[in-house]
């Protein structure tokens, strides 16, 4: 992972090395930040954002989850996110903006406390390039009922890295988390899909987070005449199908090849799997013209 030369932080740029908040942050203490994970990408007419204005609205979703009061507008976020991907020439890049609850006392309810923003842009391609191996976790993903569906909360992602630890402790490389249910919910930051007999199935989880690149994935199968739907998954119907993938702003599309020590199919990446993969790298480099209107250019 590359390092940006500056962040932007409350209106001004300030060099990567002197980026910082003081330790009595309430986010800090609190999980209480919102936050997004942008993508950009190479492309022929130059760097490219991809679905800037989902994840825009996603995270002023989040800020209203979080009862926060944002003095910003939309409008005024995207072009700080784009001079902080340009200040920044990050190319195939990765964007975290930040919103949290700043400086406080020690109280949990945040009255009185600022709302701040930072945006860090660094040069950077994808979490993974091979083929992954998970495990079913023992932790449930958060429910809605401890959480906001839909909103991107640092403190939901304590339960992400349990997740992640108990997986890398017994050698596997990524964590299926299942619902309050125990039904099939999401990764620790990454959807997934099952396919089944030529069907790509999106598991409807309201612990799972409504992924953008999920979304994209569910329009780019039908645009490929494929049968995509969403519905309630089982962990039996996981491990029974023909494939299965993560995908997600910073996983990409990730071909899954073990679950559970068993393997997936044939125990090799899948044919859908790689066909769905192969079109959505297509399209973030701007190879097709139908999706250009998922593109920012910067
Ligand atoms: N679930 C979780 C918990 C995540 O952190 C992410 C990454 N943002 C995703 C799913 C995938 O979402 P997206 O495709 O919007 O990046």
């Amino acid at each position: 992972m590359g390092l940006g030369k500056f962040v932007w932080m409350d209106g001004k740029f300030v060099k990567w090395k002197d980026a910082r908040i003081h330790i009595m942050t309430h986010s800090l203490h609190y999980g209480s930040a919102v936050f997004e994970g942008i993508h950009s990408y190479k492309t022929g007419g130059g760097t490219a954002i991809f679905r800037l204005d989902d994840h825009i609205e996603r995270l002023f979703s989040s800020v209203n989850a979080m009862s926060m009061k944002l003095s910003l507008t939309k409008k005024q976020l995207k072009g700080a996110i784009i001079k902080a991907a340009r200040i920044n020439k990050i190319g195939d890049g990765y964007i975290r903006p930040l919103v949290y609850y700043g400086y406080s006392s020690i109280g949990v309810y945040p009255k009185g406390v600022s709302t701040n923003v930072a945006i860090a842009a660094i040069p950077w391609g994808h979490f993974y390039s091979g083929s992954l191996s998970i495990m079913t976790s023992s932790f449930r993903r958060n429910s809605e009922r401890s959480s906001v569906y839909g909103a991107k909360i640092s403190g939901n992602y304590a339960n992400s890295v349990l997740a992640m630890y108990e997986a890398r402790k017994k050698g596997f490389d990524e964590a299926l988390m299942l619902d309050l249910h125990g039904n099939v919910s999401e990764g620790p930051a990454e959807n997934i899909f099952i396919v089944k007999n030529n069907e790509i199935v999106s598991p409807l989880s309201r612990s799972a987070l409504p992924g953008i690149t999920r979304d994209s994935v569910l329009k780019i199968s039908r645009g490929l005449g494929l049968k995509a739907c969403e519905k309630r998954v089982k962990p039996g119907e996981a491990r029974a199908a023909n494939e299965l993938f993560f995908c997600g702003t910073g996983t990409g599309i990730a071909p899954i090849t073990s679950i559970d020590g068993k393997r997936v199919g044939n125990g090799k990446p899948g044919k859908i799997t790689l066909g769905i993969k192969q079109k959505y790298d297509d399209i973030v480099r701007g190879k097709d013209k139908k999706y250009r209107k998922w593109l920012s250019f910067i």
